[in-house]
């Protein structure tokens, strides 16, 4: 995947004011990345890919707009596994941690768990529910969707 190269002077995004700013990154510590948010869309996702992706029940992700994310070290080391050109799942080139999801050379959702605190929001929802893991039980109270939510696809 040919990364999209960021401009860090762009303008803000309008829209919903930015009261927070978050960072993360990956296990080594080679990149790192900073967000302002709040988050939105934050959802645990049920599926195969995800799954083996992330080595674990689910990935948790949220979305992100380009104009108020930016990286700060080490995107060169990012790397991506494309299901299809330019969509797939990015991930350090060193330490192979999960970082979130490349939409044509951006990043169009991070991974919760890559956050260094509290982003402050929760997960709204379970997506692909119904490739969910045999030995993972659901015990919150959030909707489940077989697949995609109605109206929505990534
Ligand atoms: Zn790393
Ligand atoms: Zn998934």
């Amino acid at each position: 995947m040919s990364w999209v190269t960021p401009d860090n002077n762009a303008p803000q995004a309008t829209g919903v004011p930015s009261d927070v700013k978050l960072q993360g990154g990956c296990l080594c510590g080679a990149i790192r990345y900073e967000i302002d948010g709040p988050l939105t869309e934050v959802g645990n996702c049920h599926c195969s890919m995800c799954r083996r992706f992330h080595g674990a029940a689910f990935g948790t992700y949220a979305k992100i707009v380009a104009e108020r994310f930016r990286w700060l070290k080490g995107d060169d080391l990012l790397s991506a596994y494309e299901t299809s050109p330019g969509i797939g799942w990015a991930f350090c080139r060193i330490c192979g941690s999960s970082l979130g999801i490349p939409n044509h050379g951006k990043l169009s959702e991070i991974t919760l768990g890559s956050l260094d605190s509290d982003p402050g929001v929760r997960p709204t929802e379970h997506i692909f529910v119904g490739s969910k893991a045999a030995w993972y039980e659901i015990t919150d109270a959030l909707p489940q969707h077989h697949t995609w939510p109605p109206g929505r696809a990534r």
